[in-house]
């Protein structure tokens, strides 16, 4: 077949360590919708999609890479998605993004499948279960297929029900658990309580799922920012997730969280006040082999991540390395990251060029604005990226 416009429905976000996954749509937004701190669904309703809608779109995804691999034939690459292919694709007009996006899936080759949108385990056990062994039959090459779930539709479900998912080949959850701190998460409208977290967590985990776990530095402001770190990193204790992924907190203009920022009754945590939170909860976590990653363009030190408990110290040294730099070295390297030149402070030393490009930038931005301008030049650098 060769109908270049077919497509299916994708929804608007996966997590950073999806960024190379087929993105296939199971329910549409967010059943709760209420988080003061997330942008993403505000204004948009919750619904589900019908099982049978759900397979029309696999088949679609099927029938796209199946034509995609024709045309890698047609043009003389024996079935391989490479350069050409792809340049071919995005080249020529007519080609869906539906087609873009699977191409881009083809030519990485990862295997992954995430199922969007915010939490699909609201959906009947059963017709997940259905929806998940039709792509694993229609899709066999993917290896490992994920999606995001709210603990307190986990806390909903049984065991056993968690069990008949993973059988029918659900790899991994991800889980906004954000923070561990009841009062914050009542002052975020998370929905859901600590203890909810740590049992759903569990949950998982006994049902043999692999189960990562975000938290949002930051989240705490300056008024609950060591509760925050160290009773988030007490929940995570108690659930020794695969993954912990720092994804830390931005305020655009968007989001409802605004209006305490503006009404005086939520203060940001600055840059040196995150990193110092970071590592209250680094130190904080204990006893437990969670892998954690800080892969997220937001996070300030991209470095923070590693194995537990044995990368805890290397952790933590990237950290007070940071916080041990000269105050105007931490600014550059700060301006550096904001704008995706620095991915580690070792890159102050390691690009003598940029460093120079950027304490010109520095000083030129003090000296119309003063540092005010500066912190206002990375806030709005930063916001960029959600
Ligand atoms: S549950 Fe997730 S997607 Fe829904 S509002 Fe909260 S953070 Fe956003």
């Amino acid at each position: 077949m060769n109908e270049t416009g077919l497509s299916f429905e994708q929804g608007p976000i996966r997590p950073p360590s999806e960024a190379r996954s087929l993105l296939l749509r199971v329910t549409r937004n967010c059943p709760w919708n209420q988080c003061l701190f997330c942008p993403v669904y505000k204004g948009t309703k919750f619904s589900l999609r019908t099982v049978d809608e759900i397979k029309q779109d696999i088949r679609k995804a099927r029938d796209i890479a199946d034509d995609i691999k024709a045309l890698s034939w047609r043009l003389g690459y024996s079935g391989a998605v490479n350069n050409q292919v792809i340049s071919h694709i995005f080249r020529f007009g007519g080609y869906s993004e539906s087609y873009r996006s699977i191409a881009v899936w083809l030519f990485y080759g990862t295997g992954a499948c995430f199922l969007q949108d915010a939490d699909n385990l609201v959906m009947k056990t059963e017709d997940l279960v259905e929806v998940l062994r039709f792509l694993r039959e229609k899709f066999p090459e993917i290896t490992r297929l994920t999606t995001y779930a709210r603990s307190r539709t986990v806390v909903r479900k049984s065991l056993e029900s968690l069990r008949s998912l993973r059988e029918a080949g659900l790899d991994r959850i991800h889980i906004g658990l954000e923070t561990g701190y009841d009062p914050l998460l009542k002052l975020i409208k998370k929905g859901v309580s600590a203890a909810q977290h740590i049992e759903a967590g569990q949950k998982v985990m006994g049902s043999g799922i692999e189960l990562s776990e975000y938290v949002m530095p930051g989240l705490g402001g300056q008024e609950m920012w060591r509760e925050h770190a160290v009773e988030t990193a007490r929940v995570l204790n108690r659930i020794n997730p695969h993954f912990i992924r720092l994804r830390s907190l931005r305020v655009p203009n968007r989001v409802p969280l605004y209006e305490k920022l503006r009404d005086g009754t939520f203060t940001l945590q600055t840059d040196d006040m995150l990193a110092e939170e970071i590592k209250v909860f680094i130190e904080t976590l204990e006893g437990i082999t969670s892998t954690v990653t800080s892969d997220h363009i937001m996070n300030l030190l991209e470095e923070v991540s590693g194995k537990l408990p044995e990368d805890k110290e290397k952790m933590l040294d990237v950290i007070r390395k940071y916080q041990e730099l000269p105050d105007e070295e931490r600014l550059i390297y700060r301006v550096g990251r904001r704008g995706g030149a620095y991915r580690s402070t070792d890159d102050l030393e390691r690009d003598p060029a940029t460093y120079r490009k950027i304490r010109h930038l520095v000083e030129e931005i003090t000296e119309k604005e003063g540092t005010e301008g500066v912190e206002k030049f990375m806030t709005q650098v930063a916001d960029r990226y959600i």
